[in-house]
């Protein structure tokens, strides 16, 4: 059987206490002869130096320890640290306390530093593999068939079943990426309370009520729902909801950049931020900063607020010098206990202080929640509101760089221009907020549909635009011609009345002559052609 992930990541991280442990080993006996020899003979500016120096060591080994499962250790050096930093801030240092201090290094040194291979499981929120399998649970037969084929069509796979027992042998078997529940009462999601308890991390979970009162509403948030339905129900904004908490789930791993100058600190922060699904690259020359900001694009930085050469908090100022990098969260690493400090630091720069020693767990939960808000307000500033899709501005963005990614690579990309078929007169029989409930499923039918390479965006009204790379003309039309008759098969309804609704596309390939205003107005011409041949079709532009 092949180790899980989390279980190498375990491995590692108690390979990395064990090393730490090594170098305490080693460097605990130096230190203590340091202390040493500040208690014997030496010249007044010479002991100002050494002094200075083994305060920065029991610096570092106080914010390092912590972390590597020597936390009665880490406070120690802290505590010797603090006394340094007294002495060396009175001109004056207290000669009578070196003696002290040699005996409480030499202390330090005797430590039995064994056992600090254990460490505590690395927190998870690793996402369950891509499936996207939907439990569904609604007692009325119709509502039933009509929900299961509405979610099919969007690419879900689809277990039924009409009650909680029915549920509960669902979950027996396996456990799904998400529930939709209809419910008649709050004692039932206690039940589904319970379920969610048995699992390692709640599913997303929504729920349709037949009664929209405070009781149940906040019953089903503490049975974990993720979004709330009454009936009639918009089945589009119920697939709307899931697939946002199930893009949450199982979006991409959050970037984390980590700035430290202890080479071994760093390499722990990495192992559990990575434990926890997340992206790492670690920096210990500040020098190359924005080269690194650049090709990694990060969606937090972590900076260690005493480096040599230049300060955290003098990294985090230049960094908020430029525009590009004012969404970035900056949060300091720092063993810098005093409030006041902290709060100077955060007034000139930064978002938040993690204090070392931090707890892996701590670590995870601040890094996460930083990054989920980074990224929601990022996604809010090029999101179109009503579909979450690029906003026309972001789409052409994203369209040059695919269109010279593909002439570097040599392979087809294809760009595609859709348009919803005599939309004015869904408008206009069934009224506007009908209108945009089939804009917002067309979105979610391609966002189902397309690749997580694919780029999509909503270029006008009711057009979207579509850039494929690795594709070439012929698998593009494969690809969206299946997308037109799904979409041509939901029913949508307003006001009483149902209706279809179809689409028109056109397609364009890629080639090294075209630039991207070329390829576009092709598509155009390619989507003019399928309109003007009858709609509710795809074409190549030729
Ligand atoms: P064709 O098949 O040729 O595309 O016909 P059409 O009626 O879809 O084309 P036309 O471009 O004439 O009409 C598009 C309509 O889309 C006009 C506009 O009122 C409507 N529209 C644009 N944006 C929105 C929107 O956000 N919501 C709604 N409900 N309607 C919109
Ligand atoms: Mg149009
Ligand atoms: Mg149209």
């Amino acid at each position: 059987m092949t180790a899980r992930p989390k279980d190498e990541v375990r491995d590692a991280l108690r390979a990395l206490n064990e090393q730490f442990a090594e170098r305490l080993r080693r460097e605990l006996p130096a230190l203590a002869a340091q202390a040493e020899r500040l208690s014997g003979d030496m010249a007044g500016e010479r002991r100002a130096i050494e002094l200075d120096d083994l305060r920065s060591r029991l610096h570092r080994l106080a914010g390092a320890a912590g972390s590597f499962g020597q936390p009665a250790l880490g406070r120690e050096a802290w505590r010797l640290e603090q006394r340094i930093a007294r002495w060396l801030e009175a001109s004056e240092p207290a000669e009578a306390g070196f003696g002290e201090l040699a005996e409480a290094m030499r202390e330090l040194a005797r430590k039995d530093l064994s056992g600090a291979g254990d460490t505590a499981p690395v927190p998870s929120l690793e996402a369950e593999p891509a499936g996207q399998c939907i439990y569904l649970m609604e007692s009325d037969p119709q509502a039933c068939r009509l929900i299961s084929q509405t979610l099919r069509t969007f690419g879900y796979q689809v277990q039924a079943c009409h009650d909680l027992d029915g549920l509960e042998a669902l979950f027996r078997q396996q456990p799904p990426d998400a529930l939709v529940l209809a419910l008649h009462a709050c004692d039932a999601l206690t039940r589904v309370k319970a379920l969610q308890a048995g699992l390692e991390r709640p599913l997303p979970l929504m729920v349709i009520g037949e009664r929209d009162d405070f009781d149940i509403q906040l019953a089903a948030v503490r049975a974990g729902a993720e979004g709330f339905f009454t009936r009639p129900l918009d089945l589009t904004r119920l697939e709307s909801r899931l697939a946002r908490s199930l893009e949450r789930q199982q979006g991409e791993p959050y970037r984390v950049l980590i700035v430290d100058d202890d080479a071994d600190l760093t390499l722990r922060y990495s192992l559990v931020l990575r434990g926890a699904r997340m992206e790492v690259q670690a920096l210990d020359e500040p020098v190359r900063l924005f080269e690194t900001l650049h090709a990694f694009n990060p969606e937090v930085v972590l900076l260690d607020l005493n480096m040599p050469g230049c300060s955290g908090l003098e990294l985090a100022q230049m960094i908020r010098l430029h525009d590009d990098w004012l969404r970035i969260p900056i949060i300091y690493l720092s063993v810098e206990t005093d409030a006041s400090r902290q709060m100077e630091a955060l007034v000139k720069a930064g978002d938040d202080f993690i204090t070392k020693p931090i707890s892996d767990s701590a670590l995870v939960s601040a890094v996460f929640s930083h990054a989920q808000r980074a990224r929601a307000l990022s996604a809010a500033l090029t999101r179109d509101g009503l579909t979450g899709l690029l906003t026309h501005a972001s789409i052409k963005e994203q369209l040059l760089v695919e269109v010279d990614r593909a002439r570097r690579s040599g392979r087809p990309a294809c760009v595609v221009m859709l348009d919803i078929d005599r939309f004015k007169q869904v408008n206009d029989s069934h009224g506007h907020a009908a209108g945009d409930s089939v804009i917002r499923a067309l979105a979610n039918l391609l966002r189902q549909r397309l690749r997580r390479v694919d780029s999509l965006g909503r270029y006008g009204g009711e057009e979207f635009l579509a850039v494929l790379p690795d594709c070439s003309a012929t698998q593009a039309l494969r690809i969206f011609d299946h997308i037109r008759e799904r979409f041509a098969e939901l029913t949508f309804s307003a006001g009483g009345a149902s209706f279809q609704a179809t689409l028109s596309a056109g397609i364009c390939e890629t080639n090294p002559a075209l630039d991207a205003g070329t390829l576009l107005e092709q598509a155009d011409r390619a989507l003019y052609a399928a309109k003007h041949g009858g709609r509710n079709q795809v074409c190549v532009a030729d």
